[in-house]
């Protein structure tokens, strides 16, 4: 049976219309789920007995359940139990403009980079769109306050499961439902490159980030194995026609890892390789985990990393690190919990 959480608006429409009733019901019951946020459908006392009856037999309500929460002064993590006993995490990030939260999108991930914990296990499954949409409902029940950002940049890689996801933007951004606004999302992908194609031409104006990591093809093809797929002379092009199809402006994410992608050359070379596209970089000072042998550039090599692209007028950020002290890195709670 389908979660009542996976249907977009229009999807719940035809569903109305299908069972030989009226579409007004979509919003009244969207109404009911997102802006009331009833705990049973008996409490949505504008759509009557029989309709509900309808309703109750075609789609179950069951939330996540939350199993774990960790929490440091600007940060909290959840771990969500799903239905069928795996797990999967949130991170919730208070900002000075808002809060975000970083959901996952599958179960495990198959993109295999060397640096993350997420892809020490391979997928099992991908998040239907009800166990995306489920993550924000509950995050905000539990916290008693808005979300006002969603990044889909937990475990999984969201354009291989592209359908859903796209489903839970449709639905988190809808005026009947969650109504976060779609320069408020953000999407981030390892580089998978038919899918950059396909997203630029998305209706909602969703904000994309590509997970580089390196400045040539040698580098990136040791750490990230979709290169060899899609390499470089792939991914830019297609990010550069995304460009000229939506005018919005991409994020480059680049983790610096100590002694593998953080010289000074490295940085001239990332300079040359963005150059001229709108663009900007954000640096991630590497998280750290047990089993991965990787280690973080210290803080004077990234400044200096920082700088070099700054003079050449590569619009650059580090990234601002939230909860070091309580497993952040994605995947590091969900491994602790099952121990892999
Ligand atoms: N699969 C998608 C989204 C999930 S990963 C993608 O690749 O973009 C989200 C971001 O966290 C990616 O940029 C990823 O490379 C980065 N990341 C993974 N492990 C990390 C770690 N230990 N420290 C810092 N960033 C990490």
């Amino acid at each position: 049976m389908k979660n009542i959480y996976n249907l977009t608006l229009e999807e719940m429409e035809n569903y109305f219309l299908s069972i030989g009733s009226k579409k007004f019901h979509a919003k009244q019951l969207f109404e009911w789920l997102y802006i009331k946020r009833i705990k049973s459908l008996d409490e949505a006392s504008n759509i009557s007995k029989d309709l509900n009856q309808v309703i109750k037999k075609d789609f179950e309500f069951n939330p996540l359940k939350i199993v774990e929460v960790q929490e440091d002064v600007d940060v909290k993590k959840y771990l969500f139990e799903l239905h069928d006993g795996e797990h999967i995490e949130a991170v919730l990030m208070f900002h000075d403009f808002g809060n975000s939260v970083c959901v996952s999108s599958q179960v495990g991930c198959n993109m295999g980079c060397k640096f993350c914990e997420s892809g020490r296990r391979k997928k099992v499954r991908n998040l239907e769109t009800y166990e995306m949409v489920l993550q924000i409902l509950m995050i905000e029940e539990e916290l008693g306050k808005r979300i006002s950002h969603v990044v889909v940049m937990g475990i999984g890689e969201p354009f291989d499961n592209y359908d859903n996801v796209m489903n839970f933007f449709t639905i988190i951004n809808s005026p009947f439902g969650l109504a976060i606004g779609s320069r408020h999302l953000t999407v981030s992908t390892c580089g998978v490159v038919p899918k950059i194609k396909e997203f630029a031409e998305f209706p909602l104006q969703v904000n994309l980030a590509v997970s580089l990591h390196a400045p040539n093809n040698e580098i990136r093809n040791k750490i990230m194995p979709i290169n060899k797929v899609y390499p470089l002379e792939k991914l830019i092009p297609a990010l550069k026609e995304y460009y000229k199809k939506t005018n919005r402006r991409l994020t480059f994410e680049y983790i610096l890892l100590e002694g593998i992608n953080d010289s000074e050359s490295n940085a001239l070379e990332l300079s040359k390789l963005v150059k001229g596209m709108n663009c900007y970089i954000n640096l991630i000072p590497y998280n750290e985990t047990n089993n991965i042998e990787f280690k973080r550039t210290n803080t004077i090599k990234i400044m200096k990393f920082y700088d070099i692209l700054k003079r050449n007028n590569i619009t650059v950020t580090i990234r601002r690190e939230f909860g070091r002290n309580i497993s952040a890195a994605c995947g590091q709670l969900r491994s602790k919990k099952e121990e892999l």
